[in-house]
């Protein structure tokens, strides 16, 4: 049915690249284009041998570099181009893309390099320009974002005539049996948690202190987990798509062990993101070895060098235990006027998750997503010019496939929230 262009080959490209691949009657041919073309190779060779699709290409592209990606979609032709690389690139790739006529779909909002700071406006700028072009952008098909606006908009269609709180809840029960690890890019995932916290409620935004509330939530099949208030971007889009909304938040639970490491890397300087002078040994040219003397002097980024000492998260998945659950938690005014209270979620096992793609549950819940995505778009489900949140399109196929493809979900009704 169409081809597909996968950018990136990380934690999240793997699972979706095998998850592509896993549906060959939708995506008829692949790519998967990356900084790194010998991780392409690998990754193709491994989906190749766990699936039995054949024929993947791939290629190195240096996405911050528009001149680059225009080259390789002139010369591929994909249909859509499915962006798994970092939040940094979303706007070369969504620019490369408008110059070449194609599709895109990403699951991290734009976020600039030198500063910590996450929301829509930048690529919601693109609208006019993918309208008038004819192509279709999908915003955040992710799991959050992703599945939790596609579970709010499953709500809105089928259970409620006014949402009116929202609560989407995120947990990870597993164990990697590492001190510390991130569960996906750790330069992007400490970016994100050391950030102020935001809510909205009553119209507005409330900030507050980096995971200064909290609160115990029990999640189905794990417990109580201490979880924390986080500004996350899906909230930006859920408040204004569904106006009626009083307060939506977001909460992550974190565990003691976590937090002490966070708190001594913040507290070391270890989280900063402006670059820093080092003086660097020099390495003898012929042997590598680093040489005492003389010293060279070096622009870092101190987050970027934890992110070289860091666990790889791609590395988790074969140790990892225990599950993820991920959901919403919604009140409001039901089809019947009456109030109801309704909590739809998903939980994923880093296990199975490992067994099937070689990753672990993080990047499965975010990959799984991305391919349905793509396919939404590929079978003519998703087709709308312009750019768009992934509430703005019909959740029931995308439901469907959630079932299908590895995230089934389930839905409670009329119970404690505990929020
Ligand atoms: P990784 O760091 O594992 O992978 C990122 C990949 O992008 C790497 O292969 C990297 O190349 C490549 N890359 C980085 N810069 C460039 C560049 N300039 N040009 C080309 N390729 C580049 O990250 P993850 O797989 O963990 O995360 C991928 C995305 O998914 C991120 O945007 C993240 O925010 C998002 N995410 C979304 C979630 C959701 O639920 N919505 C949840 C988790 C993640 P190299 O291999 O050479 O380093």
């Amino acid at each position: 049915m169409g081809k597909v262009l996968i950018i990136g080959a990380g934690g999240v490209a793997t699972v979706a690249a095998h998850k592509i691949a896993q549906n060959p009657e939708v995506f008829t041919e692949i790519m998967i284009a990356s900084r790194t073309k010998a991780k392409c190779d690998r990754l193709a060779a491994d989906v190749e041998a766990r699936t039995g699709y054949k024929g993947i290409r791939t290629a190195h592209v240096d996405a911050d570099d528009v001149a680059q990606l225009v080259a390789l979609f002139n010369d591929y032709r994909p249909d859509i181009v499915v962006n798994l690389a970092l939040p940094y690139q979303d706007l070369t790739i969504m620019e490369a893309c408008l110059q070449t006529g194609c599709n895109y779909l990403d699951t991290a909002n734009y976020e600039p390099k030198d500063e910590a700071h996450f929301e829509y406006s930048w690529q919601w700028a693109y609208r006019e320009r993918f309208e008038k072009a004819g192509l279709t952008a999908i915003l955040g098909c992710g799991f959050d974002p992703g599945v939790t606006s596609i579970f709010t908009a499953y709500a809105a269609k089928h259970h409620f005539s006014e949402l009116q709180y929202l609560d989407i809840v995120d947990c990870n029960a597993g164990d990697h049996h590492k001190a510390f690890a991130t569960n996906f890019n750790p330069e992007i995932n400490i970016r994100e948690i050391t950030q102020k916290g935001l809510y909205w409620e009553d119209g507005k935004w409330v900030e507050t202190e980096p995971l200064e509330i909290h609160k115990d939530l029990t999640y189905p099949e794990i417990g109580p987990r201490d979880s924390y208030l986080l500004h996350h971007e899906e909230i930006e889009s859920l408040v204004i798509n569904y106006p009626t909304i009083r307060r939506a938040r977001f909460w992550m639970t974190f565990g003691q062990q976590y937090l002490k490491h966070l708190e001594v890397i913040q507290n070391i300087g270890m989280s900063r993101i402006d670059e820093i002078e080092y003086e660097a040994p020099l390495a003898d040219t012929s042997t590598s070895k680093l040489l005492n003397t003389p010293t060279v002097k070096v622009k870092i980024v101190p987050l970027q060098f934890l992110k070289a000492v860091l666990p790889n998260p791609q590395d988790l998945g074969e140790n990892y235990e225990g599950q993820t659950s991920i959901g919403c938690r919604i009140r409001g005014i039901g089809n019947d006027g009456k109030e109801h209270t309704y909590y739809v979620y998903n939980n994923c096992s880093h296990r199975a998750a490992y067994e099937e793609t070689g990753m672990q549950g993080v990047s499965y819940t975010t990959g799984v997503p991305a391919m349905i995505g793509a396919m939404m778009f590929l079978t003519g489900q998703w087709v709308k010019p312009g750019v768009h949140n992934v509430e703005e399109f019909d959740p029931d196929p995308f439901m469907e496939q959630l079932n299908k493809q590895g995230l089934p979900w389930h839905e409670l009704h009329d119970i404690d929230l505990e929020l």
